[in-house]
C-alpha cells in the first residue's frame, strides 16, 4: 500500500513537470529575456505552498494554477505577468504566503493584481444584492487593471471545464453566476471562443438533458455535414488558391447553447435550425493587403453562391468597439439552404478569439484603443451615486449586450452611442442647446434629417437654428434616455407656456360672449370640442384652432341640437343614375348587396383605396361612373363618405364561400436574422401556400422592413397566416396594409 502509493507520487511529480513545461511553451511567443526564470519562480512557489492540497477530483491542486495560466498564455494570449498571476492566483486565499511575500519576490503590480483575484474569489457567497455590491468591487479593481478580470476568466473557465466532481448544489450555482455574468464579461472584451465554451458549460450543468439531446443530435449527423461542408468548400479553396491566397476554410460548428437559443426562441425542433455550422475562411494575408485580400475572397464565394445582400456585415472596414473584425455574409447552398461564411485573417482571427490581449499584441502603441474607453465608462457608471448595486448591475448587462458605434465630430472627437442612435441622439449627447436647436445633421459632408441613422465611424456636423425648438415627434425619432429625458422636459414647458398663453385669450373671449369663466363650462367646452384636457383646450384656443366662432357654435348647440346636418346635393342627372343603381340592389327581398354571386346583375368593384377581402366588415358607395364600389368600414374614407353621402351607402355583406383569392399586403418588421426572408417565405409559401405577387424589402441598421403582395382568401386565412409570421424568429410586427 506504501510502495503504491510513493509510486503515485512519483508519477504525479513527473505529471506535473510536463504540465509545466507545455505552459512554457505555450508561453514562448510572448516570452523575453529573464521571463523563463519568474515563471518558474511563482510556479516553484505556487507548487510549494499548495502542496498538501488536492482538487475535489482528488488530483494535486497545483493542476488547477497551472491550467488556468495556461488558458491566460494559449487562449487569451497574455504575457509574462499574467502568468505569473495565473500561477499565483490562489496562493494568498488559500495558503500561508502573504501579499507582502509576493511584493518582495514578484514586483507592485503582480502583487496588485493578486490583490484583486484574492478580493473577487468570494463575490458570490452571499444574497443577490451583496452579490452585486460585490462585482461591482470587482469591477472597480477591473478598472485598475484588466488583467485582473482576464485572469478570473480563465480560472473560471478552468472551474467550469473541471466541475463534473463538484456536489449539484454547487454546480448549480457556479453554472448560473457563470451565464449571469462571466459570459456576458467574455462576450464585451471580445472572448468569443471563452464565452462561448462558458455558456456550453453552464448549459451541461443547468439543464443536462437538453445539453445532451443537442450534443447527440449534433453528432448523429456529423458525417453528413462534414459531407457538405466538404463539398461546399472544395470549389473555393480551388479558386482561392488560382488567385494565389493562401487560406484556411474549414467549417465551424454553432456552439450547444446557441443552437438552443434558436430552437427555444423561433419555438422550432432541432432538426428546423438550419445554421448548425459556419464557414470560416482564415486568409494568411500581409498587414497591408489584409483588406483587399478580404474582399477579393468574398468575390471569390459570392461567385459560386449567391449571396443574400442584407446578409453582408463590414467589419474589416469599421471594427466592433469590442476589436473584432471580419467579414460575414450568408449565401444560398446547394441544396437551397442559407450558409454563414465568415472571412477574415489570421490576425483578425487571432483578436476574434483571443480578444484584446491579442489586440494589444498587434498594436504595439495602444493610445486609441476601445479597451481604455471602456475602462473609462465603467469607471463613469461606478462612480454614479445615484444607482444601487442592483440597478448597477443591470445597467451594466444592459451595456454589455447592447453594441456601441463611434462617431466623430468635426473636430474629430469619439462619441459613443448606442446601435440605432440617430443623427439627433447625437445632437444631445454632445448638449442639450445643441439637441435643441437641431435642424439637421452633416454626416461625411451630406445632409441627412435628423431621423438619419448613424452607422460606426460616420463624422456628424450638427446644423442648428436659433427658430427651431424640441418637437413631440422627435421622441420617435431618438433612442437614447438622454435624449428623450431633454425634450420631454422641453415640450412639457413649452406647452405650460402656451397653455397658459391661451387661457387668457379664452378668459377674455368667454367674457365677450357672456359665459363663466368656470371649471364646469370649462369642462364643458373641453368635451364639446373633443379634448382630453381642459390645457389642451387652452393649447388650441392658443393656436388658433378655436375662434370666437367656434365658440358661438358651442353657444348655440347648447341650445339648438342637430341643426347642422347638410347634405350636399349632386347634380339632378347624376341623382337619377344613382337612384337607380340603389333601387336594384334594395330588391323586395333584402335591402343587403351580396358581394361574390350578384357579380352578373349588379356592377361592383372593390375599392382600392382599402382592397377588401372576404371576412372584412364592409359596405357598398354608389359611385357616378363606375357603379358600386366596396369599401371596408374601416377604410380611411369610410367616415367621410358615410358622414356627407349616407343615402348612397348600401349594406353590403361577403356571401361566397368560393375559393376566390384576394390581392392584399403585409407590412413586416423586424430584427434583421440571417435567413429571416427564407423563414418568412417559407410559411408564406410552403406552410400556407399562399401565392406572392411581390416583395420588397429594406433593412436598416439590422431592421427588417418588407412590404409583400400576397394572395389570399379571406380573413380568417390571412390572421392565421399573421399569426404564424408573427412566430418567425426576429419577426417584430406584421400588419396588414392596403395598396
Ligand atoms: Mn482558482
Amino acid at each position: 500500500m506504501k510502495n503504491a502509493l510513493v509510486i503515485d507520487l512519483e508519477a504525479e511529480k513527473q505529471e506535473i513537470l510536463k504540465r509545466y513545461r507545455a505552459l512554457l511553451r505555450a508561453c514562448k511567443p510572448t516570452m523575453q529575456r529573464g521571463d523563463k526564470k519568474e515563471i518558474r519562480k511563482a510556479f516553484d512557489m505556487a507548487l510549494e505552498s499548495h502542496k498538501n492540497m488536492r482538487r475535489k477530483s482528488g488530483e494535486p491542486y497545483i493542476y488547477h494554477p497551472i491550467a488556468v495560466a495556461q488558458i491566460a498564455a494559449e487562449e487569451i494570449g497574455l504575457g509574462t505577468t499574467s502568468i505569473v498571476c495565473a500561477l499565483l492566483h490562489d496562493v494568498v486565499e488559500d495558503t500561508d504566503i502573504t501579499l507582502e511575500d509576493i511584493e518582495r519576490e514578484f514586483g507592485k503590480k503582480t502583487a496588485r493584481i493578486i490583490d484583486g483575484l484574492t478580493k473577487i474569489s468570494g463575490v458570490f457567497d452571499y444574497n443577490s444584492s451583496l452579490q452585486a455590491e460585490n462585482f461591482r468591487k470587482m469591477l472597480l479593481t477591473l478598472a485598475d487593471d484588466v488583467r485582473v478580470i482576464l485572469i478570473k476568466l480563465a480560472d473560471r473557465l478552468h472551474n467550469m471545464r473541471t466541475m463534473d466532481f463538484m456536489p449539484r448544489q454547487k454546480q448549480l450555482k457556479i453554472a448560473s453566476e457563470t451565464i449571469y455574468l462571466y459570459a456576458p464579461l467574455a462576450h464585451r472584451l471580445g472572448l468569443y471562443a471563452i464565452k462561448s465554451e462558458l455558456e456550453d458549460l453552464s448549459m451541461k450543468y443547468l439543464e443536462p438533458d437538453t445539453y445532451k439531446y443537442i450534443a447527440t443530435q449534433l453528432n448523429e449527423k456529423k458525417a453528413e455535414r462534414s459531407m457538405f461542408i466538404k463539398r461546399f468548400v472544395e470549389p473555393i479553396n480551388e479558386i482561392l488558391a488560382e488567385q494565389g491566397l493562401v487560406a484556411d476554410v474549414y467549417g465551424r460548428p454553432k456552439s450547444i447553447h446557441s443552437i438552443w437559443n434558436k430552437m427555444k426562441s423561433k419555438n422550432i425542433p432541432f432538426e428546423e435550425v438550419y445554421d448548425l455550422f459556419a464557414i470560416r475562411i482564415i486568409l494568411d494575408s500581409p498587414p497591408e493587403r489584409e483588406k483587399a485580400d478580404c474582399w477579393k475572397a468574398y468575390s471569390i464565394v459570392t461567385d459560386l453562391y449567391r449571396p443574400n445582400p442584407d446578409r453582408l456585415r463590414d467589419w474589416v472596414s469599421s471594427p466592433k468597439g469590442n476589436g473584432y473584425e471580419s467579414l460575414h455574409t450568408t449565401v444560398m447552398g446547394p441544396k437551397g439552404q442559407w450558409v454563414e461564411i465568415q472571412i477574415r485573417t489570421q490576425r483578425m482571427n487571432e483578436i476574434a478569439e483571443k480578444g484584446f490581449a491579442a489586440h494589444w499584441k498587434y498594436k504595439e502603441s495602444s493610445n486609441d484603443n476601445g479597451l481604455d474607453q471602456w475602462i473609462m465608462k465603467v469607471r463613469e457608471m461606478l462612480s454614479n451615486p445615484e444607482a444601487n448595486a442592483l440597478d448597477f448591475l443591470d445597467d451594466f448587462k444592459m451595456n454589455l449586450f447592447s453594441d456601441e458605434i463611434f462617431i466623430f465630430t468635426p473636430k474629430g472627437a469619439l462619441i459613443q452611442l448606442p446601435q440605432g442612435a440617430t443623427a439627433l441622439d447625437f445632437a444631445f449627447e454632445i448638449h442639450t442647446d445643441i439637441g435643441a436647436k437641431c435642424i439637421g445633421a452633416k454626416v461625411n459632408h451630406k445632409l441627412v434629417p435628423l431621423s438619419y441613422k448613424l452607422q460606426n465611424g460616420d463624422q456628424v456636423e450638427i446644423i442648428t437654428s436659433g427658430k427651431q425648438a424640441p418637437k413631440e415627434d422627435w421622441l420617435n425619432i431618438v433612442m437614447t434616455a438622454k435624449a428623450k429625458s431633454k425634450i420631454k422636459s422641453s415640450l412639457k414647458e413649452e406647452k405650460r407656456k402656451i397653455a397658459e398663453t391661451g387661457k387668457e385669450i379664452l378668459e377674455r373671449k368667454l367674457k365677450s360672449l357672456k359665459i363663466t369663466y368656470s371649471t364646469d363650462n370649462l369642462n364643458k367646452l373641453s368635451y364639446f370640442f373633443k379634448l382630453p384636457s381642459t390645457q389642451d383646450l387652452f393649447i388650441a384656443v392658443a393656436n388658433g384652432k378655436i375662434e370666437l366662432k367656434d365658440l358661438r357654435e358651442y353657444l348655440s348647440s347648447e341650445k339648438e341640437v342637430d341643426n347642422k346636418v347638410v347634405h350636399e346635393r349632386p347634380e339632378r342627372t347624376e341623382y337619377q343614375q344613382i337612384e337607380n343603381l340603389l333601387s336594384r340592389v334594395k330588391t323586395a327581398e333584402s335591402d343587403t348587396l351580396l358581394i361574390g354571386e350578384d357579380m352578373q346583375k349588379i356592377d361592383y368593384t372593390l375599392a382600392a383605396c382599402c382592397n377588401p377581402i372576404p371576412g372584412d366588415d364592409v359596405f357598398g358607395f354608389v359611385t357616378v361612373n363606375e357603379g358600386i364600389k366596396i369599401h371596408r368600414t374601416n377604410c380611411p374614407n369610410a367616415a367621410q363618405l358615410m358622414a356627407n353621402y349616407g343615402y348612397r351607402v348600401v349594406k353590403a355583406k361577403w356571401n361566397s364561400q368560393r375559393e376566390l383569392t384576394f390581392l392584399t399586403g403585409l407590412h413586416i418588421v423586424g430584427i434583421d436574422d440571417v435567413g429571416l426572408i427564407n423563414n418568412i417565405t417559407k410559411v408564406i409559401s410552403n406552410d400556407f401556400k399562399v401565392n406572392m405577387r411581390s416583395i420588397t424589402v429594406d433593412t436598416d441598421n439590422g431592421i427588417f422592413d418588407g412590404s409583400i403582395m400576397i394572395y389570399v382568401n379571406d380573413t380568417d386565412h390571412l390572421d392565421r397566416l399573421i399569426e404564424n409570421l408573427m412566430k418567425v424568429k426576429g419577426v417584430t410586427g406584421v400588419t396588414r396594409f392596403d395598396a
